[in-house]
């Protein structure tokens, strides 16, 4: 086989007008010289000799079963001079474990990286895994952005800190806007300004055939002025992968009745609806390029050969066909919450924002919303406003208090801390992590409520406002309506990225809040390892 250097994934992106396509390899579960391993790797090096592919993006751990480590195959691609995007995700990797993950993978040429969350494990050797989710994609972001900066590391006490040498490192993250409540599109697009905020220099967005909300993403960036690039998702649904997809069983990706419908329609062709998928994909780059996607991000069980057939068949449409094919790519959920305003002539997203969002924003509108919100959650308002928030009478009194109760001994300090643990865990489900994130997520609880302990907004994996674990609703979209009802929505996730100090487990939260140890004193403070 041929080996040549591709152009870097980052100089196409930021440099050229080329629009790119990537390929995803969900990597395989055994060693390599399993027959999976071996069908993938023969797939993955057929994809590399093809031009028309700019990068090849592996994943990891994806669905949350335990496969073989996307770096495998990567350093395989890589010596061929191929683009590689390594996905790195915090459901199996603690920070020390993804910090340690991330100079692997520069000492090993790896510069492209997406940062995910990650889906929630759902199996493991002898029972399911436990999920880790010690920090969020926004960390991930943070950290490997101060790694490119010169990461600062504690040397010993006597010691001088010392920078270590600059990673270079191309970071990405994912946005989830196919989502039915605006409870939930508006905590993605808020959470994708933090992860731009935070370092992500590109994006792709999650699966899903609503080309209306394809059309808004980047009409909402512009609004927004995240001007980043933008790789659209094209998943090639096979009949197996959109009945897959219609049961919820991927977090986040929705196919609709009408769409699975079509797909089951299509399966009673004589290929099976195998030209039906490509042409449907195919369709979806063009309508990708002509919306002004940067670029395309195929995903599917597909040979080789069938990535070639999608791009011929797209190469092979007029320049406006788009225009036809987006009309028929329109599968939404039922009442979809959309941030603007439908263009009635292209069916696509207009640039006005959405009338009815616009009026449940106005004082009347928030005068009721205000009457459902629970009377608990405004107590808890008033008492952080009178006593938590700095600069405050009640700070300055909470301080004092703190450093008097510094000062007795463990056994009144273990009683006082007792004493709050009962409360809180009554009022809150209070875990004692000591490094209180109630102020951030409007006095709900990640540690007992949110099954990743997201501190940084809402994961991509709700449906229909519910968490992608369990039955109950997300913390987040809760979060909103209860912050929306005071107008403070849209402030929801500003500020510097939060996290949790472990080290801080076990110990008064008041305190640590009032002498300024826990995140919220710590703010600025830098991410050491
Ligand atoms: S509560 Fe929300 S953010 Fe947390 S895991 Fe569930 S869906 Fe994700």
């Amino acid at each position: 086989m041929r080996t040549w250097q591709k152009p870097s994934f980052r100089s196409l992106l930021q440099e050229t007008s080329i629009f790119v396509t990537c390929v995803e390899l969900v990597n395989s579960r055994g060693v390599i010289a399993e027959r999976e391993g071996t069908r993938m790797l023969k797939l993955a090096r057929e994809l590399s000799q093809n031009p028309q592919i700019h990068a090849l993006c592996i994943t990891s751990n994806a669905g949350g079963n335990a496969m073989l480590s996307g770096d495998t195959l990567g350093t395989d691609l890589i010596s061929r001079g191929q683009e590689v995007v390594i996905h790195l995700s915090c459901k199996d990797w603690n920070r020390n474990g993804l910090q340690s993950q991330a100079w692997k993978l520069a000492s090993e040429g790896f510069n492209n990286v997406l940062a995910l969350s990650g889906d929630y494990p759902i199996s493991g050797y002898q029972g399911q895994a436990s999920a880790v989710f010690d920090i969020d994609s926004v960390g991930v972001l943070k950290m490997m952005s101060e790694m490119n900066a010169g990461l600062k590391i504690s040397a010993g006490q006597k010691k001088k800190d010392r920078v270590l040498k600059q990673t270079s490192f191309f970071l990405g993250a994912v946005v989830n806007n196919h989502k039915q409540y605006e409870r939930e599109v508006m905590p993605q697009y808020f959470k994708l300004k933090k992860k731009i905020e935070n370092g992500a220099s590109f994006i792709i967005n999650q699966i899903g055939y609503d080309t209306r909300k394809q059309d808004e993403l980047l009409k909402y960036m512009d609004w927004s002025g995240l001007h980043v690039s933008v790789l659209a998702n094209v998943y090639v649904l096979s009949l197996t992968a959109a009945r897959f997809f219609h049961a919820n069983n991927i977090p986040g990706v929705t196919v609709t009745d009408d769409l699975l419908a079509l797909i089951e329609k299509q399966a009673g062709s004589s290929d099976k609806g195998k030209t039906f998928s490509l042409e449907f994909a195919a369709k979806q780059c063009a309508i990708a390029k002509g919306l002004g996607f940067r670029g395309v991000y195929l995903g599917g069980h597909l040979k080789s050969s069938d990535y070639e057939r999608i791009l011929e068949i797209a190469d092979q449409f007029g320049e406006d066909d788009w225009k036809d094919f987006s009309k028929e790519i329109c599968f939404h959920q039922t009442d979809e919450f959309y941030f603007f305003e439908p263009d009635t002539s292209t069916q696509l997203s207009s640039t006005e924002i959405n009338r009815e969002y616009l009026h449940s924003k106005s004082l009347k509108a928030l005068q009721v919303s205000k009457q459902n919100i629970p009377l608990s959650y405004k107590i808890n308002r008033v008492v952080h406003d009178k006593a938590f928030e700095k600069g405050t009478l009640g700070f300055g009194l909470g301080k004092k208090t703190s450093q008097a109760i510094e000062r007795t001994n463990k056994g009144v300090q273990k009683i006082l801390h007792g004493l709050e643990q009962t409360f809180k865990m009554a009022a809150f489900g209070c875990q004692d992590c000591g490094d209180c994130s109630l102020p951030d997520i409007a006095f709900l609880c990640p540690e007992s409520q949110c099954a990743k302990n997201q501190r940084n907004g809402p994961c991509g994996g709700t449906y229909q406002g519910k968490c992608e674990v369990g039955e109950k609703e997300c913390i987040w979209s809760l979060a909103y309506d209860r912050l929306k009802a005071y107008g403070q929505e849209e402030q929801m996730l500003n500020g510097p990225a939060i996290f949790k100090d472990g080290s801080l487990k076990g110990t008064s939260a008041w305190i640590n809040t009032f002498l300024e140890r826990d995140h919220h004193g710590n703010g600025k403070k830098q991410m050491e390892s």
